[in-house]
C-alpha cells in the first residue's frame, strides 16, 4: 500500500479521500487553488501545494502543475475524485507516462467510455442493451434529421462528450429538431470543445438505475449493487437511494450481471458506475433497462452503496491501485437496510435551480449519530465561488427499512439549516414529505411532475408560521437589550407608540424580511401573545428559548426553530423546515422619518450594477435612486434608505456583486 498520495481534487471529496486515507495509515497532499488556501481539505491533509488561480484551467485542470506537486512531495499516487480531471484520458496517460498510479481505470478504457457514441458501440457488441437511437459518425444536419425521423418523436440529443446534463435536448417533433440540434452543438462546443451528438429515444417514464462496479489487476470483477438516482432537475441528480425501491430480486440479478459482464469485456480496472435507463412504463417487475454511459471514477453517490454494505469504497480504489485483489467477491457483498443521500446545494429551486454565490455565515446540521453522515468541504465563514460547483454537503443517512431511513432524513433535513444564502434544502424537506416518494413513485420527471409541491409559490419566503414565531421572538424580549419586555415589566408608560394600559397591551411591529415589509401587532398576556397579521390572528404560547431554539405552541402544535444572531440583536435569521428567513425589527424611535431609516443598503441579491446615479458627497433624500442593478436577469434600482450624505459606494458601473455587500452608505 501506498505510504502518500496526492488529491487532485477539492471540496468534500476532497477531505472524504482524505479521511480513507488516514484510516489506512496513508498521508494525504492536497493541491489548491488561489481562492481555496484556507479551505477545508487543505486543512485536513498532511501536506498542501498551491498549483494556480482561481479558474479551474489554472488550477485543478493544470495536468503538469499537479504532477509537478506530485513529485515535488514524494506522493505515490493520485487520487482524482470526481469532476476535473478524473475522466480526462489525457491527465490519466500522462500519470501512466510519469510511472505514478492513477486511481482509476487505465486511459484507454477512459478515453474509450469517455465518448458516448464509442461506449454505446462497445456495449452494444458486448451484448449489453442500449437505448435505441443512432450514434454513428455522421453528423450532417441532414442526416441527423433523416435517422431522427426513423427513430421517432420524441428524442434527446446528446453531445457525445458529454456530462452534467449539458447540451442534452429533448425534441419533441421534426419540425423543431434543427433548432434544437444547433442549441445542443453550440452548448456542447463552449463546454467540451466537441460538437458531435447522438440521438436517442426519448423515454417517458424512464428511472435512472446505476450499478456500481469495480475490477482488479487480477481478473476479478463485482457489482456492488445499484442506486436509483432517478430524482433529478436539468437532467442532474439530487436525492440518490439504495437500493432502488421496488426492484424485484430478478431485476436486480440481472442489472447486476448486465454491468459486470460490462466491466469483463473491458478489462475494467477500479471503481466504475454503470447507468442503466430503466422505462417503467408497464411497472418495474419486467421493466426493460439499457445502458446509457459508464462513469470511470468514483461517482457523487458513492456512499449511500456504503451505507447499505459496510463497504468504503475508497479504500477499495486504494487498494486496486496499490496492485491488490478486490478486497471481496461477488457472493461475499450483502446489503442491509436502506440509505439516502440529499445533495444541498447552493441555488434557487424556485428560479429554476439557479446557483447561488455568496458566503456560508452559518451552516448547522445534527451531530455526530449513528446512520448519519454529513460529507462537506466548508464551515461557517466559507464562501461558495463562482469557480466551482455550489455543493454545499451530502446528507447522508442508513435505515432499517426505506421508512426508517426517510424518517431519518427528515429528521436530519429538519436539523438542519443555512443562513448567508438560498439552499434547497427547504426543497429536500418537500420531497421528502412526499407521499409518492414515500411511497417510493420514483422517476425521473418527479420534481417536473410535482413541481407546485415541491416549489410552492412562496419558495423561500417567510410562512405564517415563520412570522408568528419570529414575533413571538422579539415581544418576548429574546434579545436581550429588547425595549419590549424591559418596558413591558418595567415601565409601560415610557414608550412612545399605542400602548394601551388594560390588562393586555398591544404592541405594533415593523418587521423586514429580505425586501418585504411585515406589520404585525401582538397583545401580550404572561405566556400567550395574541398575534395579528394580515388581518388574522392566533394564540402564541412562548415556551421557551434556550441554546438558540424557540419553542412555541400555536393551536396546541408545538413549533421548535432556531434563531440565528446576524450582528445586532434586532437582526435574525429563522431556521425552520428547511427555510432560512432573516428577519430584521425596526426601531420607531430611530429607523422611521426622513433622516433617520437603513443608512447602508446591501446587496439582497448577486448580480451586476448597471448604472450608478449618485457620487460620493452628494446630498439625497430620502427614496432616492442611487444605482441599478443586474440581477436574476431582472433590473432593479435600488434607492437610499434614509435622507443625507452619501459617504461610500464601492462599487462602479459593470462591477459584480455579491449577495450582502455594501452598495451605499449614507450618513445624515
Ligand atoms: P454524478 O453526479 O452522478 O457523479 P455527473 O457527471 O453529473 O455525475 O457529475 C459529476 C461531477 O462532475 C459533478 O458533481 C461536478 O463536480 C462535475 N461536473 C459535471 N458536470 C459539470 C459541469 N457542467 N460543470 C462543472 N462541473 C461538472
Ligand atoms: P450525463 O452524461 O449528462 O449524465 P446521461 O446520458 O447520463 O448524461 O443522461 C442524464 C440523464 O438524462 C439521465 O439520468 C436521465 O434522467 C436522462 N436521460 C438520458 N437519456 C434518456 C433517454 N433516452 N430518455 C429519457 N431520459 C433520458
Ligand atoms: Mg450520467
Amino acid at each position: 500500500m501506498f505510504d502518500k498520495i496526492l488529491i487532485a481534487n477539492r471540496g468534500e471529496i476532497a477531505c472524504r479521500i482524505s479521511k480513507t486515507a488516514h484510516r489506512l495509515g496513508i498521508d494525504t497532499v492536497a493541491v489548491y487553488s488561489d481562492a481555496d488556501r484556507d479551505a477545508l481539505h487543505v486543512q485536513h491533509a498532511d501536506e498542501s501545494v498551491h498549483i494556480g488561480g482561481a479558474q479551474t484551467q489554472e488550477s485543478y485542470l493544470d495536468i503538469d502543475a499537479i504532477l509537478e506537486a506530485t513529485e515535488a512531495t514524494g506522493a505515490e499516487a493520485i487520487h482524482p475524485g470526481y469532476g476535473f480531471l478524473s475522466e480526462n484520458p489525457a491527465f490519466a496517460s500522462a500519470c501512466e507516462e510519469a510511472g505514478i498510479p492513477f486511481v482509476g481505470p487505465s486511459s484507454e478504457v477512459i478515453e474509450v467510455m469517455g465518448t458516448k457514441d464509442q461506449a454505446k458501440q462497445v456495449m452494444e457488441e458486448a451484448g449489453v442493451p442500449v437505448v435505441p437511437g443512432y450514434n454513428g459518425a455522421q453528423q450532417d444536419p441532414d442526416v441527423l434529421q433523416e435517422q431522427a425521423n426513423t427513430i421517432g418523436y420524441p428524442l434527446l440529443i446528446k453531445p457525445v462528450a458529454g456530462g452534467g446534463g449539458v447540451g442534452m435536448r429533448l425534441v419533441k417533433d421534426e419540425e423543431s429538431f434543427q433548432d434544437q440540434l444547433e442549441a445542443s452543438r453550440r452548448e456542447a462546443d463552449s463546454a467540451f470543445g466537441n460538437d458531435d451528438v447522438l440521438l436517442e429515444k426519448y423515454l417517458e417514464k424512464p428511472r435512472h438505475i446505476e450499478v456500481q462496479v469495480f475490477g482488479d489487476d487480477h481478473g476479478n470483477a463485482v457489482h456492488v449493487f445499484e442506486r436509483d438516482c432517478s430524482l433529478q432537475r436539468r437532467y442532474q441528480k439530487v436525492v440518490e437511494e439504495a437500493p432502488a425501491p421496488g426492484v424485484p430480486e430478478s431485476f436486480r440479478q440481472e442489472i447486476g450481471e448486465a454491468a459486470v459482464q460490462a466491466v469483463e469485456e473491458l478489462d475494467y480496472t477500479n471503481a466504475g458506475t454503470i447507468e442503466f435507463i430503466v422505462d417503467v412504463a408497464d411497472g418495474i417487475e419486467e421493466a426493460p433497462f439499457y445502458f446509457m454511459e459508464m462513469n470511470t471514477r468514483l461517482q457523487v453517490e458513492h456512499p449511500v452503496t456504503e451505507m447499505i454494505t459496510g463497504q468504503d469504497l475508497v479504500e477499495w480504489q486504494l487498494r486496486v491501485a496499490a496492485g491488490e485483489e478486490l478486497p471481496a467477491r461477488q457472493e461475499e457483498l450483502t446489503f442491509d437496510g436502506h440509505a439516502f443521500e440529499a445533495r444541498l446545494y447552493a441555488e434557487n429551486p424556485a428560479k429554476d435551480f439557479l446557483p447561488q454565490t455568496g458566503k456560508i455565515q452559518r451552516f448547522l446540521y445534527p451531530d455526530k449519530q449513528d446512520n448519519v453522515r454529513v460529507d462537506t468541504g466548508v464551515r461557517d465563514g466559507d464562501e461558495m465561488s463562482i469557480h466551482y460547483d455550489p455543493m454545499i454537503a451530502k446528507f447522508i443517512v442508513r435505515g432499517g427499512n426505506r421508512r426508517q431511513a426517510l424518517r431519518k432524513m427528515h429528521q436530519v433535513l429538519l436539523g438542519s439549516g443555512i443562513v448567508g444564502l438560498t439552499t434547497n434544502l427547504e426543497f429536500h424537506v418537500n420531497v421528502f414529505e412526499h407521499e409518492e416518494f414515500q411511497k417510493g413513485n420514483v422517476e425521473t420527471n418527479f420534481i417536473s411532475n410535482h413541481r407546485h409541491q415541491l416549489i410552492p409559490e412562496d419558495y423561500g419566503q417567510p410562512s405564517r408560521e415563520d412570522v408568528m414565531m419570529a414575533t413571538t421572538y422579539f415581544l418576548s424580549g429574546q434579545a436581550e437589550d429588547d425595549v419590549f419586555r424591559n418596558d413591558m415589566v418595567h415601565d409601560p408608560w415610557n414608550v412612545s407608540d399605542n400602548w394601551r394600559m388594560n390588562t393586555v397591551m398591544t404592541k405594533n411591529l415593523k418587521l423586514l424580511s429580505g425586501e418585504q415589509e411585515l406589520a404585525v401587532s401582538g397583545t401580550c398576556e404572561e405566556h400567550l401573545y395574541e398575534i395579528e397579521y394580515e388581518d388574522t390572528s392566533e394564540t402564541v404560547e412562548f415556551q421557551s428559548f434556550e441554546d438558540g431554539v424557540l419553542r412555541v405552541r400555536v393551536d396546541g402544535t408545538e413549533l421548535q426553530s432556531r434563531v440565528v444572531l446576524r450582528g445586532t440583536k434586532r437582526d435574525i435569521s429563522l431556521l425552520y423546515r428547511g427555510r432560512s428567513i432573516p428577519f430584521h425589527l425596526y426601531d420607531p424611535g430611530v429607523e422611521e422619518g426622513e433622516g433617520v431609516g437603513e443608512g447602508d443598503v446591501r446587496a439582497s441579491m448577486p448580480g451586476k450594477v448597471l448604472k450608478i446615479r449618485v457620487e460620493e458627497g452628494d446630498e439625497v433624500e430620502k427614496n432616492a435612486p442611487i444605482l441599478v442593478m443586474e440581477a436574476m436577469k431582472m433590473e432593479m434600482t435600488v434607492s437610499a434608505g434614509r435622507a443625507g450624505t452619501v459617504e461610500e459606494l464601492p462599487f462602479s458601473e459593470g462591477d459584480q456583486v455579491k449577495e450582502g455587500d455594501l452598495l451605499v452608505s449614507i450618513s445624515s
